[in-house]
């Protein structure tokens, strides 16, 4: 995995209502336009695959959102095959698709295997009633336990469950007892997420009127710390600062994200991100379904910014996304002519470890990681 390695991410953003927490780019639409958008996709992705020419095939393909297991299983289907015929997906590729408990069925894993997915990422949060309630989700803990069940007998093994924490009705127990939940289920992967309150959400604007919607930030710490040994206990072993798998079951696409990986985004909103030389060139789409549809349709992809990246920003976020994996990121002679007398000042004080080989924070490192990449970086 790393630099020579490709992945695709398709955005889909449509949802059946939206969670008052939520900021991702979402369109809650009566009727969806399921196949307008995968017409839009494809041409998208024939449009933008030249700038990938030459590379190997992509190692993962994952569709985001939004809530993808809307999308029928026959455009997911058509998505993949247009990946695999313009781009190339290797032969193991990690092919991924997100979807929230309430519409998995007990057709939902042939149906998605048939078509050449291999993973689901489902939604979970907790396992809690009342918490997911108080999160607006449709879905209850047994109705989550029965989405993972029907996924199993459907043949689909390797699953991921997101989980949240730090909601202020949340106790540590609480947050323990999701993640002992969610290892009785035997996932191959968890995503452990903090609650974090987005000015433009519901939940924004209660914050803004005064409620306390977070618990304390250092109670936040603690349920951090405990999430993560609760995990390790349960065989998933924390390689990231919100992930955890089993051996070899790390996220190979978020892993690309972290290890200067190439990926093309496509879809509403969506980012790519291609090496150019020593630098790179990063962009986005508009966010809007219907204008980015619009302009995916009419052969020209609606970008809505485009930044050059020279060879010193490439680096810094080498260094930025690196520190974030557990194992911390390998050194090489250009790293360590840029940041290699910081890094031994940060080794001497506690907070990196693994050197010459790695720089990686240490659990006093990882307390205070924003500032460790700030130093690091700045020198
Ligand atoms: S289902 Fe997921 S993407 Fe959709 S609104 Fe809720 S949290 Fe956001």
């Amino acid at each position: 995995m790393g630099e020579s390695s490709l992945g695709v991410y398709v955005h889909y953003p449509y949802c059946a209502r939206h969670c008052p927490y939520c900021d991702f780019n979402v369109a809650v639409a009566r009727a969806i336009p399921h196949d307008d958008y995968r017409d839009a996709v494809i041409a998208e992705l024939r449009v933008r695959a030249p700038d990938f020419a030459g590379r190997p095939p992509a190692v993962s393909l994952y569709f985001g959102g939004g809530t993808p297991g809307l999308w029928p299983a026959g455009h997911i289907g058509a998505v993949i095959d247009a990946v695999d015929a313009t781009l190339g997906l290797a032969a193991d590729a990690e092919v991924t698709v997100e979807a929230n408990p309430e519409d998995v069925t007990p057709a939902t894993a042939p149906a998605l295997r048939a078509v050449g997915v291999n993973r689901i990422s489902l939604g979970v949060q907790s396992f809690d009633d009342a918490l997911l309630r108080r999160l607006g989700r449709m879905h209850t803990g047994d109705g989550a336990r029965r989405a993972v069940d029907a996924l199993r007998a459907g043949g689909l093994e390797d699953v991921n469950l997101d989980l949240m924490h730090g909601e202020a009705g949340q106790t540590l127990a609480g947050a323990l007892a999701d993640v002992h939940a969610a290892v009785a289920l035997a996932p191959t992967h968890v995503s452990t997420y903090q609650l974090t309150i987005e000015p433009q959400t519901a939940f924004g604007a209660r914050a803004r009127r005064g409620e306390a919607l977070l618990v304390e930030d250092d109670q936040l710490s603690v349920m951090y710390g405990a999430v993560r040994a609760a995990l390790r206990g349960g065989g998933l072993e924390p390689y990231e600062i919100s992930n955890a798998a089993r051996p070899g079951r790390e996220a190979r696409h978020n892993t690309l994200y972290w290890t200067d990986g190439e990926y093309l985004g496509l879809g509403a909103g969506a980012h790519g991100y291609v090496h150019r030389g020593a630098g790179a060139e990063r962009w986005s789409n508009a966010r809007a379904a219907k204008r980015y549809m619009a302009a995916a349709l009419s052969g020209r992809p609606a970008e809505a910014s485009r930044e050059a990246i020279d060879a010193e920003g490439r680096l810094e976020d080498r260094v930025l996304c690196g520190l974030r994996l557990d194992r911390g990121l390998a050194v090489d002679p250009t790293l360590d002519a840029r940041f290699g007398p910081t890094a031994r000042r940060l080794a001497d004080q506690g907070l990196l470890a693994g050197l010459p080989d790695r720089w990686r924070a240490t659990d006093r490192g990882r307390a205070i990681l924003d500032r460790v990449i700030l130093e690091l970086v700045t020198g």
